[in-house]
């Protein structure tokens, strides 16, 4: 899927009010995992991948679903191939409870059968009368289940007293919705019919063939027959929904038949879906011309959730949205409009890559969704130019570098052998780091190459599964360029960021030569040891010459080489990483960094980016002083491209954190000085950068570096705004500006102004207008104020992920983490209970990460395994958090107080 509200979306939110788009061998061994059976003995229950020695073939699957009851009951068959004689099948089945369960055999013979599940995570056991031999045979199921109460399996939402029903399986919360095969690597075909109340929409991932209305007045919809899908790809919305149909998308140079389109959106909403709609052909052609492939399904809907889930998912034909990525006009605010563009690419592209092929565990998520996140940008490049898409890999592969450098960083392509820990994978490793890893792979290849590679990929395994080594043997045969097997696994599947050290050697007569070596990457007081990883690095480095910028490629293979420079003079400046388009920081003598800062403003936006990501980075390891730290970010504060000076500033910002609350507001006119004269310089700027900048140079300087003037202007603002005192101004704020205008509102207005804001976001069906409204809510600091939001999550007041966003803001803010903490502490149970279960072990110990003491670490450590019980998969999230934390206080002790007088001297 795009961003889902998991880890990685997270920690973006600390850093960007965007929500992040979403959420890829050999099959690792079946292992016990500690996983606790329920009541009766599990057996051989399989905690992870089930074996093939029962495969499924074909599921017809028909269910009853009143959006305005509390359960639901299917009737379900699904047609297996028995490998060998067998008196039980494994399968997938979680909360169902199963009346009728029985085997048809390939004589035709009906075999009685019992149900039940044995493992919390939806493992279950089919138990049959008899032992039936090998061959065909079907299985037939009669059960009940609840709607679940979250955002996931399927859901419930209730607007304006119409109720609705929609689902989100990824990874495995099908099981709860149907007993099946629950397994990426099984794709067969389904036959879907919903019986649901006359008059509501019924939709799934192939168009419907037909409707009849039964005796009770309730309506079957049946659907035509799907190509082969795995179970967590099938999506179904019923209920009251809108249908916008603008008419298909007509056919061009790779497809030559009309694809039906359409939205489907909670009633009233229509309007707001013509934007997405009207833009999804542009988009869509894009990626048909790169794959050469027509999009494969027979028509695409687009959905808008009818409660918030934080993300999208790449369901066949039937794709979901939360409301705020796919619900806007052209007067929407920018940054919702290119969230949109990004996200809608990566989930279509997720329709060839990830649904036409899916990998075959979930060891290779990475596949899915390193793909999606790097084609994602690709396309919405070509969509949309002006937008500048082109360096979101990179600045994503340099933000997953943060978390890469902790010890407990996992790698892209991480074994797994066990249910708990398939939500785990959602992360920024698997999304920003592999896309990363596939942009380096690309240039190595040729970008001609890695195209026809990926074609070839898609033809081998259409319809089909593949794993990693497929994966790179298409590229290798579609490229033509072998020996790309070793040095892309030494990145896939090993942890942490390579650290190259360069040295310049200039010697009379000679060209010059550059020195280098290679290490882990590992900052102050870690306990990675930088010797002990080696990588395959296909290097570039770029520098001056007497004909302007060069570059010379190697592939670094040794911890320590040597490379020539093709020219014969010293080069006045050198960047150890040409274009950014390596997966690796560096570090030089400090005059070759210096002189880096000195000519930033000329380096291209790509390596200025990842000059700003080695500063930090040098800093962070004790390398490099805070002088010259803070005089580097300076100078890329000033570089002509809108995200080099936004990356400084979110440098800066997080760097905060190593402060006290006094040394704090010491630097605040510091950072302000810093900042102010670009922000004025962008005020009548209208490129698409520059307002990106503009907004959130604003931002940094009223949230992060407290502007007193800036702030009274936008507190009026605020007020008029809701209507503080009178009529609400709607053209008071612009949508872009909305969430930081609020957040000066919620903390410098008070009472009145907290409990008008929170009214007004509850009540609106502005999926914008609440995030904003929200965002800054969460942004309170008075105790007594903090206890009221608070009170209104626990009264179940929001909706969907939108507690989880609040919270873990207030858990991310020095000024309310502790009493957000207490506050856990006591709500333990009802708090959890607000996140889908599937992915609560992932979430709740990353609330903790940005405590900045030992004291914390150890009271975070102990809060989270007295509850490990309850949060299924914990172990290496909370293993991060904490290390996050000793890391953290650790530089805070060592250099806190430097940074400090850097800063006030500005
Ligand atoms: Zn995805």
């Amino acid at each position: 899927m795009s961003l889902r509200i998991l880890k990685t979306v997270m920690f973006a939110l600390s850093v960007s009010a965007l929500l992040a788009a979403c959420s890829e061998s050999a099959a690792p061994p079946i292992e016990k995992s500690d996983e606790k059976p329920l009541a009766v003995s599990a057996g051989e229950a399989p905690a992870g991948q089930l074996d093939r020695s029962v495969e499924p073939g074909h599921y017809r699957i028909e269910l009853r679903i009143d959006p305005r009851q509390d359960d639901f009951s299917g009737v379900v068959e699904i047609d297996i191939a028995l490998n060998e004689p067998r008196d039980q099948v494994w399968l997938h089945g979680r909360g169902l409870q199963v009346s009728e369960a029985w085997l048809t055999d390939s004589a035709g013979e009906r075999v009685a059968a019992t149900y039940e599940e044995k493992l919390q995570s939806g493992v279950a056991l089919v138990t049959l009368a008899r032992t039936v031999p090998a061959g065909n045979a079907t299985l037939h199921f009669k059960y009940t289940a609840p709607f679940n109460e979250t955002t996931e399996a399927l859901f419930k939402a209730v607007r304006d007293d119409k109720s609705y029903v929609a689902t989100q399986f990824q990874p495995i919360a099908a099981r709860k919705v149907f007993p099946g095969f629950d397994d990426p690597g099984f794709k067969v075909p389904f036959d879907i019919s919903l019986v649901t109340p006359p008059g509501d929409v019924a939709v799934t991932n192939t168009p419907e063939a037909s409707q009849e209305t039964l005796e009770d007045g309730f309506v079957r919809h049946r659907f035509e027959t799907s190509r082969p899908l795995p179970t967590y790809l099938i999506a179904i919305a019923v209920g009251p929904y809108d249908v916008v149909d603008l008419g298909p998308i007509p056919p061009n140079s790779v497809r030559d038949r009309e694809l039906p389109l359409r939205g489907i959106v909670a009633s009233g909403q229509a309007d707001k879906m013509r934007y997405a709609i009207e833009h999804t052909s542009g988009l869509l052609t894009v990626l048909e011309e790169y794959f050469g492939i027509a999009y494969p399904y027979r028509k695409l809907d687009i959905i808008a959730m009818p409660k918030s889930f934080g993300g999208a998912m790449e369901n066949a034909g039937a794709i979901t949205y939360d409301a705020y990525l796919i619900l806007m006009d052209e007067q929407s605010s920018l940054d919702q409009r290119r969230g949109y563009t990004r996200v809608h690419a990566h989930e279509m592209a997720h329709m060839w890559f990830g649904d036409l092929v899916t990998p075959d565990w979930w060891t290779d998520l990475w596949l899915n969704e390193s793909f999606a996140t790097w084609m994602s940008y690709k396309a919405a490049d070509s969509y949309w130019p002006e937008g500048e898409f082109d360096r979101q890999t990179l600045k994503g592969a340099l933000g997953a570098m943060g978390n890469d450098s902790l010890a407990a960083a996992r790698e892209i392509r991480e074994p797994i052998d066990s249910n708990d820990k398939i939500s785990g994978a959602f992360d920024g490793i698997t999304y920003q780091k592999g896309g990363g890893v596939l942009a380096m792979l690309e240039r190595y290849v040729g970008e001609e190459g890695f195209q026809k590679g990926i074609q070839e990929h898609l033809r081998r395994h259409a319809d089909g599964s593949a794993n990693a080594d497929d994966f790179i043997a298409s590229v290798a045969a579609g490229s033509g360029v072998g020996e790309i097997d070793a040095a892309f696994k030494s990145f896939i599947e090993q942890p942490g960021v390579p650290l190259v050290s360069a040295q310049v050697l200039c010697a009379e007569g000679e060209k010059p030569q550059l020195d280098v070596s290679q290490s882990r990457y590992a900052p102050l007081g870690s306990s990675i040891e930088p010797e002990s990883s080696q990588w395959l690095i296909p290097m570039c480095v770029s520098y001056d010459t007497d004909n302007g910028r060069q570059s010379t490629c190697a592939m670094l293979r040794e911890s320590r080489q040597t490379i020539e420079l093709d020219t014969d003079v010293c080069p006045s400046q050198l960047l150890p990483n040409a274009d950014g388009a390596g997966y690796y920081r560096f570090t030089m003598q400090q005059s070759w960094m210096d002189g880096l800062v000195e000519g930033a403003s000329g380096l291209s936006a790509s390596e200025a980016l990842v000059l700003a990501d080695s500063l930090d980075a040098s800093f962070r390891a004790g390398t490099v002083s805070a002088e010259s730290l803070v005089a580097g970010m300076v100078a890329l504060l000033n570089h002509p491209d809108w995200d080099v000076a936004e990356m400084a500033m979110d440098n800066l910002e997080a760097l905060t954190n190593i402060l006290d609350s006094e040394g704090l507001e010491a630097v605040l006119p510091g950072l302000r000085r810093m900042v102010q004269p670009r922000y004025i310089s962008l005020e009548s700027a209208s490129d698409d950068g520059s307002k990106l900048l503009h907004r959130r140079m604003q931002r940094f300087l009223i949230v992060v570096a407290k502007d007193p003037e800036l702030r009274k202007a936008l507190a009026d603002r605020a007020s008029a705004r809701v209507g503080l005192d009178g009529e609400a101004d709607p053209s008071a704020v612009a949508p872009d500006e909305m969430e930081t205008v609020f957040s000066v509102g919620v903390q410098d207005l008070g009472e009145p102004f907290l409990d008008l804001l929170m009214e007004q976001g509850l009540a609106s069906e502005d999926p914008a207008f609440r995030r904003a409204a929200f965002g800054a809510l969460a942004r309170v600091e008075d105790p007594a104020l903090a206890a009221k939001l608070q009170a209104a999550i626990l009264a179940g007041k929001f909706q969907g992920t939108e507690p989880m966003r609040i919270m873990f803001r207030q858990m991310a803010r020095e000024a309310t983490s502790e009493l957000t903490f207490q506050w856990l502490k006591e709500n333990d149970e009802a708090v959890f209970e607000l996140i889908p279960d599937s992915y609560r072990g992932n979430v709740v110990p990353a609330f903790g990460s940005y405590f900045c003491s030992l004291e914390k670490a150890d009271e975070w450590e102990a809060f989270i395994e007295a509850r490990a019980e309850v949060l299924p998969g914990y172990e290496r999230d909370l293993a991060q958090a904490v290390e996050s934390i000793r890391l953290c206080a650790g530089l805070k002790g060592a250099r806190g107080a430097d940074l400090q007088v850097a800063l006030e001297a500005r």
